[in-house]
């Protein structure tokens, strides 16, 4: 049966579009989702859903509930993600005492585990750390077949895309946003939703509510395929690093990549390449390790790091932010619920430190 609920424009097909686009369909709204094509953070992610990375205790909050949002969707849409958990041992010493015990406080499921453990885990690392930690509820994510299977269910909902297209402005009449320009004329709708990304700035500041955004290049690089080795998501010293279904491995280029703040990438791609390769060899000395891939793309990092949701102006929503994998799920459902329904005291709680209205202070 057709929807009949309001009509709905969703400028962006990541992750965040992906997932509003399938939540605000299935609540009965009549859903559009435009998108310019072109590379995008989603298919370049390292595709990590943690709550162990944060700023404060309100964002690992945002993000636990995003752990439990996968859950929900998981148990609606056959997706791929894997809920295999992480092993970190990036700080040693006093600083990984002081992270368990920080995380323990918070109540996130964490363990500290000894060497023993970690190669039963993992026993194909060389040299095992003496102490790492173990977070059993995190998980990792194909995001481009995630992304798609809500793209597909969206559709199969009634939803309709417009691809290849750019957002040229956002229409607004009579005091309300009503609509979006593209190359290709005008597409009228009750609300808009920009979930575009690094695009997300450019059309806030068309739409009249200047949103600046952080420079955040970032490098990975997938290996040639190689026999099943790992498990986990893995932590290390080294940099962040996971295999994937088809035998790749995926490795982000800066070690921390969570933090990494550079804004150029500087070094030549060859060596970059060659650091990476070195890392991973010095934890899989025993595999034949070439380079397949180098992408690089660009984080969506608004400018205090932090998320942004929520109702910008009359039919106007936005929902940027990077670690948008991890916060993919619950941005969709509650970007839809604040759509349709108006804030609620969930989404008002979860949602307050990160409302766009911050910028216009
Ligand atoms: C290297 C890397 C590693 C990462 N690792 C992780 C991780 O492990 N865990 C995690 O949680 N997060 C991670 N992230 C962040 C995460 O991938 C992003 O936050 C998330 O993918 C953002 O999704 P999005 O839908 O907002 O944007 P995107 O996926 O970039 O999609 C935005 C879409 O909007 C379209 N668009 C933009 N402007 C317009 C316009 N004017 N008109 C029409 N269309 C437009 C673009 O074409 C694009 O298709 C990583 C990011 C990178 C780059």
């Amino acid at each position: 049966m057709r929807a009949t609920g309001p009509s709905v424009v969703i400028i962006g097909a990541g992750i965040i579009g992906a997932s509003a686009a399938y939540a605000l369909q299935k609540a009965g709204a009549r859903v559009t989702i435009v998108d310019a094509g072109g590379e995008t953070a989603t298919a370049s992610s390292f595709g990590w859903i943690n709550a162990s990375f944060h700023h404060d205790a309100a964002h690992f909050r945002l993000r636990e509930e995003g752990l439990a949002a996968w859950k929900r969707l998981g148990s609606k849409l056959d997706l791929p993600v894997s809920w295999r958990g992480t092993l970190c041992w990036e700080e040693t010493g006093e600083a990984l005492t002081a992270q368990h015990d920080q995380l323990c406080a918070l109540g996130y499921a964490v363990r500290e585990i000894d060497q023993a453990e970690f190669t039963s885990l993992e026993p194909h690392i060389a040299e095992p750390p003496v102490r790492a930690l173990h977070f059993a509820a995190e998980a990792s994510v194909d995001s481009i077949v995630a992304t798609n299977a809500l793209l597909d269910a969206a559709a199969s909902l009634g939803a309709q895309r417009l691809r290849g297209l750019k957002v040229e402005e956002i229409m607004e009449t009579k005091g309300r946003f009503a609509g979006i320009r593209t190359q290709a004329g005008i597409t009228l709708a009750d609300h808009v939703l920009i979930a575009a990304g690094t695009g997300t700035a450019a059309l806030m500041t068309q739409a009249g509510v200047p949103m600046s955004m952080l420079r955040r290049p970032a490098l990975v690089l997938r290996t040639r395929p190689v026999p099943p080795v790992l498990r986990h998501v893995l932590v290390s010293q080294f940099g962040e690093l996971r295999q994937l279904g088809d035998g790749t491995l995926l490795m982000p280029a800066a070690v921390d990549h969570q933090g990494d703040s550079s804004e150029t990438v500087t070094d030549s791609l060859e060596d970059t390449a060659d650091q990476v390769l070195i890392r991973l060899r010095s934890l899989l000395p025993h595999l034949t390790l070439d380079w397949q891939e180098l992408t690089l793309a660009f984080r969506p990092v608004p400018q205090d790091e932090l998320p942004v949701i929520g109702a910008v102006a009359k039919g106007l929503h936005v929902a940027c932010m990077h670690s948008g994998i991890t916060l993919g799920a619950l941005a969709g459902e509650l970007v839809a619920q604040e759509m349709l329904e108006g804030v609620t005291n969930q989404s008002g709680a979860l949602l307050a430190a990160y409302r766009p209205s911050r910028f216009a202070k």
